[in-house]
């Protein structure tokens, strides 16, 4: 395995491009997933999508469930919303390839996610709060889309005393 290089910038062409569906999960497929979830790890986010490491194709990496015992690193194939909650949450976001940048966003309480895992088989998982943030974000990122295009500068942030910023994703 091996520590990937993450693009940045907010005018980064690669960010920039609407990403490719996956035809077939290949061997190719499986080694960025093994190298995506390695960096993802070492740089300690919540999620990373195929183009912030330079790979315009539908493919995220999700780190669900965060700082519980049923954290894992999910990876999502050519990932849809489905269904989105009317209810919606502002909270400070963050961004792996945007550094020391953290802005309120407002995004859906709940998804429903459509996706294929790495042998090819498809799921649907629903997902709310941090978890559907995370995928949130990171299918904005396929779609050529930063947080940052998001923001609401004007919503009402009640931030928790000592949280400090949030992890990028
Ligand atoms: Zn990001």
């Amino acid at each position: 395995m091996a520590k990937l290089n993450i693009q940045t910038g907010t005018d980064n062409k690669i960010l920039r491009t609407r990403s490719e569906r996956i035809k077939k999960v290949d061997k190719k497929i499986i080694r960025l997933v093994d190298n995506m979830r390695e960096t993802l790890l070492l740089e300690n986010g919540l999620g990373l999508a195929a183009p912030q490491v330079g790979e315009n194709i539908r493919v995220i990496l999700a780190r669900l469930n965060f700082d519980t015992p049923q954290e894992m690193v999910k990876p999502l194939i050519n990932p849809e919303i489905i269904l989105t909650s009317d209810e919606t949450v502002v909270a400070e976001e963050g961004c792996l390839s945007l550094p020391d940048c953290y802005k309120p966003v407002e995004r859906f309480k709940k998804i429903r996610v459509r996706f294929d895992d790495i042998r090819g088989e498809g799921h649907i998982l629903e997902l709310e709060d941090l978890n559907a943030r995370i995928v949130q974000h990171e299918v904005d990122h396929l779609n050529g889309m930063l947080f940052i295009d998001r923001v609401d500068e004007d919503a009402m942030l009640v931030s928790e005393k000592g949280t400090g910023h949030p992890k990028g994703m």
